[in-house]
């Protein structure tokens, strides 16, 4: 990419999140990552520059020293540090205006600090374009917290016995931010059980929220629909993947074909998911038992009684292994994070100067990696501990947040990388991306959520009628 030739009639709209905004290039497998501010902070433009100065290298630094060794070189791309003409991104931010959805209006483009992050584009697969395929299909999928928490800091609980993802739905119903709720619960896709995880799959379909996205060729082709009230269109969606499918178009005897499709689509999803990235291998992979707390959310909707069956656990180098892993970093809960944080803070207060050697804001490199992976197990009422494990609590946030794509494509025979499905065959790749540092700052507003979802959740569900 020649820096000084950037033009913004080569890249499009592609997509946001909360904190990002992303184009894609029109002919190169590339994004560019571009941080979003509320719209009343970018009157104070200078501050908001060199807070995304500051920002960019930091986000990339976590991704590569603490990130990537925690969830393991093939799943993760850091991506790099651009320095971006700011006549080229005002140019992109007026272009890319109209494409953006409403519900996210409320943040704009950062186009003070010329700074930004290219990454590959992981909606495509690199290299296929160049022949005669049909487009790739990719599958995003932000699963959120995957085991119920053990930790005896715990006052309420309904905690330990609902997942996290399933109390937040009835909080964010209530506050109009979806009008539906979602039947997936994450404890199901991370169960390692194909039954679960298809029942968890099958939700996301039916009510994707922000948790599932699809795209063909880079385009986004399903999603949560700007108006909440509408619901996404799966037979649209069974439309695309008709093709990719042929074999299931002839099963059932015309009955719901529909039907089988998505179920072989279904299937490759989970096939992917509990791969170890290299499938070629043949065995069974060794599977990993990390949840120590109840495997089983009451809220669930899957059948209570049909829990026992099946394989239960995941290969332990599958995405979804690692990424539990690092999630159950967060050992104490918020319950117990929060006097830690307390603890640190005071000691700041005392100690200002001491903010840098304690890393509290970075910087993320190998040293800061250290202090969370050597946190005594033990609090020996130390400010180290309470830094250790308030880092830990971060990290595992950020995996509690991050995405999860599945991008795959037919493959001819005797490609690599091929899922190990009878037919049809397919090349994949799976990544996960979303990687941001957490702010050591959100913590008190962390724990203020923790008791509105608990209480509106045992308010709204033991009521008497
Ligand atoms: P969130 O609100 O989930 O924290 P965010 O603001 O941090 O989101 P991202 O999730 O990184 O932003 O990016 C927003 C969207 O852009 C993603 O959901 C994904 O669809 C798309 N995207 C991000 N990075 C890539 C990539 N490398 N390749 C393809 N698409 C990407
Ligand atoms: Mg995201
Ligand atoms: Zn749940
Ligand atoms: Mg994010």
């Amino acid at each position: 990419m020649e820096l000084d030739k950037m033009d913004e009639n080569d890249w499009k709209y592609h997509g946001e999140g909360n904190k990002s905004l992303v184009v894609s290039h029109l002919q190169h497998c590339k994004v560019l990552r571009l941080l979003k501010f509320p719209s009343e902070d970018s009157a104070h433009t200078r501050q908001t520059a060199e807070q995304a100065f500051r920002h960019i290298p930091n986000i990339v630094d976590y991704s590569k020293y603490v990130m990537k060794p925690l969830l393991g070189e093939k799943y993760v791309h850091s991506g790099e540090v651009v320095k971006l003409p700011l006549d080229f991104v005002r140019q992109l931010s007026l272009k890319v205006q109209q494409e953006r959805p409403e519900l996210r209006c409320d943040k704009v483009m950062d186009t003070f600090s010329g700074c930004g992050l290219c990454l590959p584009n992981l909606t495509q697969l690199p290299l296929h374009h160049l022949r005669d395929h049909s487009p790739p299909i990719c599958v995003e999928i932000k699963p959120k917290c995957g085991f119920l928490p053990f930790s005896r800091h715990i006052t309420k609980e309904c905690k330990c016995k609902v997942c996290r993802f399933c109390m937040h739905q009835h909080y964010k119903l209530a506050n109009g931010k979806w009008k539906r709720l979602s039947r997936y619960c994450p404890l199901d896709l991370f169960s390692g059980s194909k039954q679960r995880m298809y029942v968890a799959l099958k939700n996301l379909l039916e009510e994707p929220q922000n948790n599932l996205k699809i795209f063909k060729g880079g385009e986004l082709i399903f999603s949560c629909k700007d108006d909440a009230k509408q619901q996404p269109e799966l037979n649209d969606l069974i439309q695309h993947l008709r093709p990719y499918f042929p074999h299931s178009n002839s099963l059932y005897n015309g009955h719901q074909p529909g039907k089988a499709v998505l179920n072989e689509f279904i299937q490759v999803i989970c096939s992917a998911l509990l791969s170890g990235g290299d499938s070629n291998r043949s065995g069974e992979p060794r599977k990993v038992h990390l949840s120590e707390s109840r495997p089983h959310c009451e809220a669930s909707p899957f059948p209570r009684d049909l829990l026992r069956n099946g394989n239960h656990g995941l290969p332990k180098d599958s995405v979804l292994a690692k990424i539990l892993q690092v999630q159950m970093l967060d050992n104490l809960d918020i319950e117990g994070i929060y006097p830690l944080y307390k603890r640190v803070e005071q000691y700041l207060e005392e100690f200002p100067r001491e903010r840098n050697r304690l890393q509290i804001d970075g910087p993320y490199n190998e040293t800061f990696m250290d202090t969370v992976k050597n946190c005594p197990s033990e609090d020996d009422g130390s400010v180290e501990y309470a830094v250790g494990k308030v880092h830990q609590y971060r990290v595992a946030m950020t995996a509690k947040d991050c995405s999860v794509m599945i991008t795959f494509a037919p493959c001819e025979e005797d490609e690599e990388h091929q899922l190990n499905l009878e037919k049809p065959r397919f090349t994949y790749s799976v990544s996960i991306l979303d990687l941001d540092p957490k702010p050591y700052e959100g913590i008190p507003h962390q724990n203020k959520l923790d008791t509105k979802i608990v209480n509106y959740y045992l308010r709204s569900t033991q009521a008497p009628p």
